[in-house]
């Protein structure tokens, strides 16, 4: 699909959205150009001794809000139109979910498996060592995050570099996503594909947009088709599945499979470590194609891998109610014209995985703060709920056991409080955008980038432009 502009695409929805909005030409202009675009080659000293030489790159989008924040993915499909798209994304995934961030992305064109684990970690810390001496890194100036072929371990690297190169007091929060020992936030693994369940659980809980089409409110018994089980498609899927919907299609880079009764998500994974392949698992049908599953009969499409994969070579034949953009770019402006015909809600990326930049943000305030969360707060809690149900018991011939005791008067730890923060974020933004979409009769990508336009612009009409 190289022949899609990825950028231009994301342009294409920004200047739909734009025609909803009240600032002039000029202004909009501003908020659209990246700031920032640093393409960085580096040599690689492979571990037979021969040299490659690598391509990365590091786009800041809008600088009306520092630090700018996005991940940092490691993929053959990597380029520079594609940093721009994604780092455009996120500047308006930040301001739909209000986390104070301008956005960013970053990436590196390789293929992970070409190269061993001690050259993955040459590389990622060569190129962050690249963004420090270009001032891309910081906690004040762009805090990256894990993105696609990129984890935790990655960026314990990055911070391990930083602070070998700045001697900083906030060194933690020039990266999120780390593990925990390194200043990683309890959540944050699995945030953005609980963002992703807790959106489309939002989405479903409207009686009148479900009747709308066709479909019965609430979780309970929707079937979904997912394509993708890395981080977000994985835990995405978790969610949904706990949350009584029923998982009947998959999708992986090898191929695809479907099971109207439904498909055991963790012993597929287990399936798949085992066999190195989701082909063949259970009694579930084997498709034709790695993109087939994708046109099954099914309430609800989650593709939660790569852009594009909803392209007018298949959107026509979509059969799914509910589009929910789990990974960055799933759908093509031309495709998602396609399933708006067809009456199809999509709920749009730049709103649906917001749910792991709203952790990080969590976690960047964690590391600026220098406490957990909780730590303070947890047993005064737990103290003063005993008291309560002290008095209760007092008043009333009511005695609690020690085990209702504990389970009522239990304060809030780190896990529970960024849990409680990603699904208010989730269900206030969603709500937020529906009612744009109602007000002025669009879509909800529409929504989003009209709500996003609106923050970033109204931000500088309150800076001025400098100088
Ligand atoms: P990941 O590397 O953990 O997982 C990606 C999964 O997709 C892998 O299991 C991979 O095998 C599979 N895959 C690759 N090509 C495929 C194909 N052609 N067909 C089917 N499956 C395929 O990556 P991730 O972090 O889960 O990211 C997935 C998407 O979500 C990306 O678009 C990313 O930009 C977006 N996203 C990620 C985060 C995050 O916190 N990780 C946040 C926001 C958005």
């Amino acid at each position: 699909m190289s022949d899609y502009n990825f950028f231009d695409q994301v342009n294409e929805a920004f200047d739909l959205a734009a025609e909803y909005s009240e600032y002039d030409e000029g202004l909009l202009v501003q908020i659209k150009n990246c700031n920032n675009v640093y393409h960085i080659t580096f040599p690689l000293e492979r571990d037979d001794d021969s040299i490659e030489v690598i391509h990365g790159w590091r786009v800041e989008h809008s600088h009306h809000k520092l630090p700018t924040k996005g991940g940092i993915r490691f993929s053959t499909t990597v380029n520079e139109d594609e940093t721009m798209a994604l780092a455009a994304l996120m500047t308006y995934k930040c301001a739909v979910v209000d986390v104070p961030f301008g956005g960013a992305k970053g990436g590196i064109k390789i293929d992970k498996s070409r190269f061993s684990d001690a050259e993955i970690e040459r590389i990622t810390r060569r190129y962050t060592y690249e963004l420090i001496k270009k001032d891309f890194l910081g906690p004040g100036s762009d805090v990256p995050a894990p993105d696609y072929g990129t984890g935790a371990r990655e960026m314990g690297w990055i911070l391990d570099t930083y602070r070998q190169l700045k001697s900083d007091l906030n060194a933690e929060a020039c990266v999120t996503g780390k593990p925990i020992p390194q200043g990683g936030v309890r959540g944050r693994t699995e945030a953005t594909g609980r963002g992703v369940f807790f959106g489309i659980r939002e989405a479903c809980r409207n009686k009148e947009d479900m009747e709308e089409l066709g479909l019965k409110h609430g979780l309970e018994g929707k079937t979904f088709v997912i394509q993708g089980l890395g981080n977000v498609g994985y835990y995405a899927a978790k969610y949904m599945i706990e949350g009584g919907a029923k998982m009947i299609g998959v999708a992986e880079i090898e191929g695809s499979i479907y099971d109207s009764d439904g498909i055991d998500l963790d012993k597929l994974v287990q399936y798949r470590k085992e066999n190195d392949t989701i082909l063949g698992f259970e009694d579930t049908k084997e498709l034709e194609s790695n993109t087939t599953v994708l046109e099954a009969e099914c309430d609800i499409l989650i593709p939660a891998a790569l852009e594009n994969q909803i392209n007018d070579g298949n959107a026509s034949n979509i059969q799914a109610k509910i589009i929910a953009e789990a990974a960055n770019g799933p759908t093509t402006a031309d495709a998602h014209e396609t399933l708006k015909e067809k009456g199809v809600l999509i709920i749009p990326d730049s709103y649906l995985n917001a749910g792991g930049v709203t952790v990080s943000y969590f976690e960047w305030l964690k590391n600026l703060s220098h406490v957990r969360f909780g730590r303070m707060e947890k047993r005064f809690e737990e103290s003063s709920y005993r008291k309560i149900l002290n008095v209760i018991e007092n008043i009333s011939d009511r005695t609690f056991t020690e085990e209702e005791m504990g389970r009522l008067a239990q304060g809030a730890d780190e896990y529970d409080l960024v849990d409680s923060g990603l699904e208010e974020t989730m269900i206030n933004a969603y709500n937020d955008l529906n009612k744009l979409r109602k007000e002025h009769d669009i879509d909800l990508r529409t929504a989003a980038f009209l709500s996003a336009i609106n923050k970033v612009g109204t931000m500088y009409d309150q800076m001025g432009i400098f100088p």
